[in-house]
């Protein structure tokens, strides 16, 4: 539980970013440090060990966590992206943000059958989550569970996204 202890003191609060009154999690000085990030990403897995096929990134962030995460598991990873980014888009979710919408999108790469755990850094309202679940269903793919490193209970993410494992809560 050290690492871990030393890992969560490395996401650094920023006040007022990217809007005035926010406080945004930073998770970058984690990923930089190897036994943070090793850690962390190994306690994102733990549950889920052998009962997934593949892990799932959420941009951006998302992607660096699946990345290491699907080494560490000997998996492949598919990318879940922001609306247009994809050249060969098979499934769309769109999900309300504070202002207006936001889209995502998974290209059809993994076979339909597929256990796919979603991973992210920080789980907010949980929209952007529960978007990733309806896009990798919408491809034929089943969700096996989501991790993300930090979890805001106070925004309530988890009435969206009941069984996430968060590494972190608060
Ligand atoms: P949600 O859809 O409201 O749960 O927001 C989660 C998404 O926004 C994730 O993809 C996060 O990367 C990003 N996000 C929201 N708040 C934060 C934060 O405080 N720090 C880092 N990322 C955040």
């Amino acid at each position: 539980y050290r690492d871990l202890t030393r890992a969560r003191s490395l996401i650094a609060p920023v006040p007022d970013f990217p809007e005035e009154g926010v406080v945004f999690q930073d998770v970058m000085p984690l990923l930089t440090d190897p036994v943070a990030l090793r850690s962390c990403v190994k306690e994102m897995l733990a549950p889920f060990m052998g009962r997934f096929d593949v892990v799932a990134g959420l941009e951006a962030r998302g992607f660096l966590l699946a990345g290491a995460a699907a080494m560490v598991a000997d998996v492949g990873m598919v990318p879940i992206r922001k609306a247009g980014k994809l050249p060969r888009p098979a499934a769309e979710a769109s999900y309300d943000l504070e202002y207006g919408q936001a889209t995502v999108e998974v290209q059809a790469d993994v076979a339909p059958g597929s256990r796919v755990l979603v991973l992210d850094d920080v789980l907010a309202t949980g929209g952007t989550l529960s978007a990733a679940h309806e896009v990798l269903r919408s491809i034929g793919c089943e969700v096996a569970g989501s991790a993300v490193l930090l979890e805001i209970p106070s925004l309530g993410g988890r009435t969206r996204v009941p069984d996430v494992h968060a590494v972190f809560a608060g």
